[in-house]
């Protein structure tokens, strides 16, 4: 609650981020080391995370399935990159109805073997294809270092798998999901993004390629917003996914999977949230405008209540998502703050001289005092409400962007980019070897983010073109990649 203040963010970002998600109410510690409770204001948010993305994911043709959270450990290890990489943090069952298992079974980390398994059953041929599913679940890998939300050891998110007849489709596949990912994180999480290609060294486990989307935090450390892969015919020739072509000829599928997690609540609140605490996109926010009745005598509370309580009907009516805060024993102040800490994008302030007048006082989340208030009409109330959040909602964007830009770096020299990756984000020139990548590594803890897609939008503005020189090795680079610190 509001009553204990939060420490600020260039104070001690880290634990500015551990209190407010605690205080917000969005998450809990749970009993067992590095798992999360998603507490009922998380989950709402989450909810609305899933609605925005499930109706792109279908507009786009897919079909939501649910597989099991058990997967046969044989078939983690079909895969050879596949086990590699997930083997080190793979959750492990061996007794099942206290027995001894024949086989001891994996806690799911990701789904892509058990669908290859199913789908080398369900396709036969290219009219089965392409296969374009989606599902919604938890999985599980056994993190060291855990952080709510960010790295937890069971994650709640979708994981989204395609098969399709050719490389191009897939590949198509891939890049098309990388966009409705872009949508989502600009118009709904109103967060800038990088998308772009990871290294070798970075892409997912058994994947050919990784695409991912960057994002910026508050302290100018990166996070990795979401991905998506294109697996080419490695899984398919893992688990014999295979399909009668139209000359009749036997072929492998290409795949390709992608997926968000729980992790993007971390990313809204460390890009948008302040010293006050959450500041909540509109389009996400569980409860976009609270409205606050301020009174003295009980004769101002039931003027007050009453009108409060009509406002809010017409609100809900408009399709706002609106409470109405009629706890007793706190002062508006007191509420006032509260609300702020928990990032609602607009509030409103209803007190019987208000009533008598017929109107209201909005205050905007995102602009405190006196800036971010306006006076409406209760007659126009939801069109006035509905033109602010779609404002604020724009304002979060434009913010966050500009902040990025402020602190990304076109960086020459290994000394430019050494200060660059302290504060914020390099954008250099790279030799695409694992080595040089690793050595950085080691050297400032920055790791290669990806190979923006754009370059242009990385800056927004023009930056050095053509063939440039490894700004760590100096030999020629065959990339501009951006590098950062990283959740
Ligand atoms: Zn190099």
């Amino acid at each position: 609650m509001a009553d204990e203040k939060l420490p600020t963010r260039g104070e001690d970002f880290s634990e500015w981020y551990n209190q407010l998600v605690l205080k917000a109410q969005l998450a809990d510690y749970a009993p067992v080391r590095g798992c999360m409770i998603v507490r009922p204001y998380g989950w709402a948010l989450w909810e609305n995370i899933q609605q925005a993305l499930d109706r792109r994911f279908k507009a786009t043709g897919h079909q939501n399935v649910a597989f099991p959270l058990f997967i046969p450990k044989s078939f983690i290890e079909k895969e050879k990159h596949h086990v590699e990489g997930f083997s080190p943090e793979l959750a492990v069952v061996t007794i099942g109805g206290g027995q001894e298992l024949a086989e001891p079974l994996i806690v799911r980390p990701t789904s892509e073997t058990i669908i290859g398994h199913m789908w080398s059953k369900w396709i036969q041929s290219y009219r089965d294809l392409p296969v374009l599913m989606n599902q919604w679940n938890s999985v599980v890998r056994w993190e060291l270092r855990t952080k709510l939300f960010l790295r937890t050891l069971e994650f709640y998110w979708q994981e989204g798998h395609t098969a399709h007849a050719t490389r191009e489709e897939a590949v198509e596949e891939t890049r098309q999901m990388l966009d409705v990912y872009t949508d989502f994180a600009v118009n709904d999480a109103a967060i800038p993004v990088i998308p772009g290609a990871k290294s070798e060294a970075e892409k997912f486990a058994g994947a050919d390629t990784t695409y991912s989307l960057e994002a910026m935090m508050g302290d100018c450390k990166a996070l990795q917003f979401c991905t998506s892969h294109f697996l080419g015919q490695n899984f398919a020739q893992a688990f014999e996914v295979r399909y009668l072509d139209q000359s009749g000829q036997l072929q492998h599928c290409w795949t390709t999977s992608w997926g968000l997690s729980t992790r993007v609540i971390g990313g809204i609140i460390m890009v948008h949230g302040d010293d006050q605490g959450l500041v909540l996109p509109p389009r996400l926010a569980p409860t976009q405008l609270v409205i606050v009745p301020i009174f003295k005598t009980d004769e101002e509370k039931a003027t007050v209540f009453k009108t409060a309580r009509a406002l809010k009907a017409q609100l809900v009516k408009a399709n706002l998502r609106v409470a109405l805060d009629e706890r007793e024993g706190f002062s508006p102040g007191w509420k006032f703050n509260d609300w702020e800490m928990r990032g609602v994008p607009l509030r409103i302030e209803l007190g019987p001289k208000d009533v008598a007048k017929q109107s209201a006082m909005l205050a905007r989340r995102d602009r405190p005092g006196k800036e971010g208030k306006t006076s409406a009409s209760l007659a126009d109330l939801p069109l006035t409400a509905e033109k602010l959040l779609a404002e604020i909602q724009q304002a979060l964007f434009d913010k966050a962007l500009a902040f990025r830009r402020a602190n990304t770096h076109e960086t020459s020299t290994y000394d430019e980019f050494k200060k660059a990756v302290e504060t914020g984000f390099a954008f250099a020139y790279w030799c695409g070897n694992d080595d040089c990548e690793a050595a950085i590594k080691e050297e400032t803890r920055a790791t290669m983010r990806c190979i923006p897609l754009d370059p242009d939008a990385v800056l927004g503005h023009g930056h050095s073109t053509g063939p440039g020189i490894c700004v760590h090795c100096g030999t020629p680079a065959t990339a501009r990649a951006v590098f950062a610190r990283a959740y």
